[in-house]
């Protein structure tokens, strides 16, 4: 019995199910039901809403988002080891919580989700990046998520949330930033996880925007970024001489100068320059 929850403390769950963190699947679990509780708090409240976790583990962070009130949790958990303790917790939360095993990277989570629709995860690291701009790069928006509520790397955290001119900007500050808000709301040191990674790691929370901050076509945009930030030591007329013969008149038309570097171009200037460059 916890202090969220009538289930055993996570340490006596791992050991009846001989839950032995494996690193090959990024395994680093959450023992302390009270940060659990809190990390989910962050999601804001899930009373109206269904939750979407990947890689639940032994469920630590599942009770959280459980105990604080989510409707409806889908956990979706590759390590098949963590099924008999994640289905004593849908025993215990009768119909709220519905196990799948299988990869995060290869399921669709519509087939089992009602809106509204908020996601949230201790991420396993080798998938998180990946994960997260699939989330920000649909070809509609909004998209299916109006949260995210996500542990990185603390420094993947602050390439999310950074700002021009800081050598942490780049292109996932520029494809969180363009159509969501995106804060760090926790720091949790190594000895938070078990085992301890080396790294610190954060939680960031993004909330999806109704629509853009500046109009640019999302393809383009992401291409252009991508082509900038390949060689961000170098000028944008030459970083970008691939994307248009008369690129330096691009550059010009759009307000930027040929000569910046892409880590002091604004989220702003991207999108004027993406406008530019689907003009034929
Ligand atoms: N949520 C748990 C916690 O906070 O204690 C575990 C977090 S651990 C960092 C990451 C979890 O993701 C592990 O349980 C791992 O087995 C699982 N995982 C790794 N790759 C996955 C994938 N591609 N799809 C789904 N789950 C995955």
């Amino acid at each position: 019995m916890t202090t969220i929850d009538s289930l055993p403390p996570l340490r006596d769950v791992i050991n009846t199910h001989d839950l032995k963190a494996r690193k090959s699947l990024g395994q680093n679990f959450l023992l302390d039901l009270n940060l659990t509780a809190k990390i989910a708090r962050q999601a804001g409240d899930m009373s109206g809403c269904d939750v979407f976790e990947i890689g639940p583990g032994p469920g630590g962070l599942t009770r959280g988002l459980l105990a604080e009130g989510a409707r409806h949790v889908l956990a979706i958990e590759k390590d098949k080891r963590c099924l008999p303790a994640l289905n004593e917790i849908a025993q215990a939360y009768p119909n709220r919580l519905t196990v799948i095993e299988g990869d995060a990277l290869e399921i669709d989570p519509l087939a089992y989700l009602t809106p509204p629709i908020r996601i949230a995860a201790n991420l396993p690291y080798n998938v998180g990046t990946e994960l997260l701009v699939r989330w920000l790069t649909p070809t509609e928006w909004p998209p299916f998520w109006e949260s995210l509520t996500l542990m990185f790397q603390r420094e993947v955290a602050e390439r999310i949330v950074a700002k021009p001119g800081s050598k942490a900007y780049g292109r996932l500050a520029l494809l969180a930033q363009w159509r969501s808000d995106a804060r760090i709301v926790m720091n949790l040191p190594p000895e938070a996880f078990t085992p301890p990674p080396k790294v610190s790691s954060a939680v960031v929370h993004l909330t999806a925007l109704a629509e853009p901050r500046f109009p640019a076509d999302a393809a383009v945009l992401s291409r252009v970024v991508a082509m900038a930030f390949n060689q961000r030591r170098k000028m944008l007329r030459s970083a970008l001489k691939a994307a248009a013969p008369d690129i330096e008149d691009r550059l010009i038309a759009a307000g930027l100068k040929p000569t910046e570097r892409a880590e002091q171009v604004s989220l702003e200037g991207f999108c004027a320059l993406a406008r530019e460059l689907a003009k034929p």
